[in-house]
């Protein structure tokens, strides 16, 4: 069989749906690469994927791929472990902080173009990709994590829909009416 031509593969839709998507077209266009599933999670057994973060063409975070799993909220997506030498990050690209996620088989590079989309409905600057977002379960609005769950400690309501809201001991924002 002849080879492949190794051409960058955009991967955004895999990354957004769900860790086993993701999986399929990294081995599929990496060779050698290998996971080993621990539990909801992938972990890496060959550590030689570089993966990376850009933003406005510079890349201000990368690191060694070390796991892939299932985001710990219920929605789809595709959470990446990263181990910079330094520290262990973990990278949840959405469509609210991602435009494009690309695998470059010559470089055994993951690549995320990052871009904040959507606003904090408190302190409306953008949710960039390592902020933790909260989401109002009545209307959806998206907020930072802390900013919501200050605001609903406080008020017990949305900021946006003013539905009424409380947050339980382990910090999930629920309606309350
Ligand atoms: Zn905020
Ligand atoms: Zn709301």
């Amino acid at each position: 069989m002849p080879e492949k031509p190794k051409a960058i593969v955009e991967i955004t839709k895999e990354v957004f749906k769900e860790p086993l998507e993701v999986i399929k077209r990294v081995t599929e266009h990496l060779e050698g690469v290998a996971f080993t599933k621990v539990i909801q999670t992938y972990v890496m057994e060959n550590r030689n994927i570089n993966f990376a973060l850009e933003r406005g063409g510079n890349i201000f975070f990368k690191g060694k791929l070390v796991w892939l799993g299932n985001r710990k909220d219920a929605r789809d997506g595709t959470v990446f472990c990263v181990d910079t030498g330094s520290k262990t990050e973990s990278v949840t690209p959405s469509p609210e902080n991602t435009t494009k996620v690309i695998l470059d088989p010559k470089k055994d590079l993951i690549k995320v173009s990052t871009e904040s989309r959507v606003n904090c409905a408190i302190c409306e600057k953008g949710i960039e990709i390592f902020d933790e977002i909260a989401t109002c379960p009545a209307c959806n609005a998206k907020a930072h994590k802390n900013h919501l769950l200050d605001w609903v400690k406080m008020k017990y309501n949305c900021p946006v829909c003013k539905t009424a809201l409380n947050v339980s001991e382990d910090n999930q924002i629920y309606e309350s009416s």
